[in-house]
């Protein structure tokens, strides 16, 4: 099963190393916590016509929860607006175990480990990608992928084998030929503390997702 296949997924030593140290040092308010310190595999609803791609887990939050956007700052962002667009029962997603149902959507990452300074390689990109490849492929109703920064972006264009790659921008919407791709600015706090991610931006795309899924539906 893919799932299991993920977690227990050593292929990349640098990332091994990282996501086992930071669960073993943690942070000081989390120090009474068990981490989770493995790979986070994605999540959700199995009949989602609309999946989220993130960069990689974070380290205090996704590897320490040991469920993706679970138990930080991104995440408060990022599910917030999830409640408000329907897509999640509750406006906040704190640990594995918390009652939340995604309604429509799948959550997953392009790397499953947690990497420092949140830069994977791009050779541990590579190694990672074929585990998504295989998740959307196991999805049968998924028609929009919404890329999460750049670096998401990036990497669903190299799961959908998309020449010539077009340049990533919020809002940018990139047809291959049974997904819909549409770039988002990352939830980071970089970008939600300066504004250059708004609630109101993240509903937008949020809400022309579901629209772009319903559509898609309708015409294939
Ligand atoms: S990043 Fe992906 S390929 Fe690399 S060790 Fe983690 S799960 Fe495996």
């Amino acid at each position: 099963m893919l799932e299991s296949e993920v977690i227990s997924c050593r292929r990349c030593p640098r990332l091994v190393a990282w996501r086992e140290k930071v669960a073993r040092e943690k942070k000081a308010r989390h120090r009474e916590e068990t981490y989770w310190g493995k790979p986070v595999p994605g999540f959700g609803d199995p009949q989602a016509e609309v999946a989220i791609l993130g960069l990689a887990p974070a380290a205090h939050g996704a590897n320490r929860t040991g469920r993706l956007f679970t138990g930080d700052r991104s995440a408060d962002f990022l599910f917030a607006a999830l409640y408000r667009t329907g897509f999640s029962n509750l406006p906040s997603s704190e640990y594995a175990g918390d009652g939340l149902r995604l309604s429509g959507l799948w959550i997953t990452a392009a790397v499953r480990c947690a990497p420092p300074q949140n830069r994977p390689t791009p050779r541990e990109r590579d190694a990672c990608l074929p585990y998504a490849r295989r998740e959307f492929s196991l999805l049968p109703r998924l028609k929009v992928l919404v890329c999460l920064g750049s670096f998401a972006w990036d990497a669903a264009l190299r799961i959908y084998d998309v020449r010539p790659r077009p340049k990533f921008g919020h809002g940018t919407e990139c047809e291959t030929g049974g997904v819909t791709l549409l770039g988002c600015y990352h939830v980071s706090q970089q970008n939600t503390f300066t504004r250059v991610l708004t609630p109101m931006m993240l509903d937008d795309i949020l809400l022309r997702a579901r629209a772009l899924g319903v559509k898609n539906t309708n015409t294939r």
